[in-house]
């Protein structure tokens, strides 16, 4: 049984809420502390839980408030150059769930109240002092706040990470800029399936909803890295202009490039992809989600990576009386994982944009391809499968995890 009794959460994002709850339910009081002044400040559109996350959530009560907001996707395909292959589904698995990444930061936000946990919103964690029983957490409005441990849940220009070790690596930059839309447009394809194209000059990915219109999201090759702020500085209609361009060879990526307009484009800025972080703790100090592994969008997974290893690091707290070792378990439990997924990513993120031979090749290989290294069987098979046991003690997985 642990001694740990407070924990301040730094990101009310999405590990941010699933760490308090997961605190809360192991007996230790959680307070998210949020840098925007509300729940869903500045979210981009859309988001698959691969079902290892929704998993996750179930643990905690909070899977069937996601599966309600959520559109369900079992098929994938991919395009090559507007040719489509099917790709096979992992039949045991349940599908992804694409939900709107507001409404899920809203779902998360009020299971956490409805489970005890306050939010204090318009605090922006700037510094910290570490005494030898706990930390107190400094604010730009000059406010503090004291609790046993720190947890970093704010992504991925974390400040905590710098706090833990000022030598840290920040993110890199995958070489493409983020877009997405919702447009009309009817379009030929099941409403449980998800298409990743590979166009001509740019990948783009795309599903329709319920209602008929399409949702798309664009990869855009850029030398020049811009951050959200730059990348959402540049006027809706020059950006349009890049897409369309881009695109237009494309089908139907050029379609939805001219049907989106400057009010729905949402600009994501650069797509990062996290370096393995050296340090994930320090003292009473400790990271979660992408502040310490986000993956890249290409792996479909940085949510659902930051969801289990919000609710493991609360296990670790939970069944391990010291906070350093609580720490040095919940990183051995979950660093292989998450690096693993992310190696796979990085593979996907330098093929995004193969040239003409290349597409030819990939599409006369392609039925090649996905029974053997493409198998989603092989590629996220085990990414999918991970499921926690909640009720046995860490140290009992800790022995296999180590074999
Ligand atoms: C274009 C795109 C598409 C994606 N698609 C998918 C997908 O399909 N499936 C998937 O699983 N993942 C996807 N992801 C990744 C996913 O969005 C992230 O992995 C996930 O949001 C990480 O959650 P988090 O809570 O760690 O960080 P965040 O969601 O970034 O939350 C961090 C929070 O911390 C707050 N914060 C930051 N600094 C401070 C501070 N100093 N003080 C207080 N608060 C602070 C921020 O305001 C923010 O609210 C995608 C990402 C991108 C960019």
């Amino acid at each position: 049984m642990s001694t740990t009794r407070s924990a301040l959460v730094i990101g009310g994002g999405i590990a941010g809420p699933v760490v308090a709850t997961a605190l809360r339910k192991a007996g230790i009081d959680a307070q998210v502390y949020e840098a925007y002044s509300g729940p869903s400040e500045g979210i981009g559109s859309g988001l698959a839980l691969a079902p290892n996350g929704v998993a996750a959530l179930d643990l905690l009560g909070a899977g069937d408030a996601v599966r309600a907001i959520a559109l369900p996707v079992a098929g994938s395909r991919l395009s090559v150059g507007g040719r489509e292959h099917i790709l096979p589904v992992l039949a045991d698995q349940p599908p992804l769930q694409v939900v709107d990444r507001g409404e899920l930061h809203r779902v998360l936000h009020d299971h956490a109240v409805a489970a005890g946990v306050p939010f204090t919103y318009d605090k922006r964690l700037v510094r910290v002092d570490e005494h030898t029983d706990g930390v107190t957490a400094h604010f730009t409005d000059g406010t503090t706040a004291t609790a046993d441990l720190l947890i970093g849940a704010d992504g991925i220009r974390s400040t905590v990470r710098g706090l833990i070790d000022p030598a840290a690596p920040g993110p890199g930059y995958t070489g493409m800029l983020g877009f997405g839309a919702r447009v009309e447009y009817d379009l030929d394809l099941p409403d449980d399936t998800m298409v990743f194209a590979f166009g001509a000059k740019a990948y783009y990915l795309y599903w329709k909803e319920a209602d008929g219109h399409v949702t798309w999201g664009a990869n855009l090759p850029s030398k020049q890295y811009l951050s959200l702020t730059e990348a959402r500085a540049v006027p809706a209609e020059q950006w349009l202009r890049i897409l369309r361009e881009t695109y237009a060879p494309d089908t139907p990526g050029g379609e939805f490039a001219r049907r989106t307009t400057a009010e729905n484009l949402e600009v994501t800025g650069a797509l990062h992809i996290m370096p393995p972080v050296p340090h994930w703790y320090r003292g009473r100090m400790v990271l979660v989600g992408d502040a310490v592994h986000a993956p890249s969008n290409s792996s479909g997974q940085g949510a659902s990576l930051a969801i289990e290893s919000a609710v493991q690091l609360a296990r670790c707290l939970r069944d391990i009386d010291s906070p350093t070792e609580a720490f040095a378990a919940y990183e051995r439990l979950r660093r292989s994982r998450v690096e693993g997924i992310t190696a796979r990513a990085a593979k996907i993120n330098h093929s995004k944009t193969p040239g003409p031979f290349a597409r030819k090749v990939m599409n006369a290989l392609m039925p090649l391809m996905v029974r053997t290294v493409m198998n989603p069987e092989k590629t996220m098979g085990a990414e999918r499968r991970y499921r926690i046991d909640w009720d046995a003690p860490v140290q009992r997985e800790l022995v296999t995890a180590d074999r």
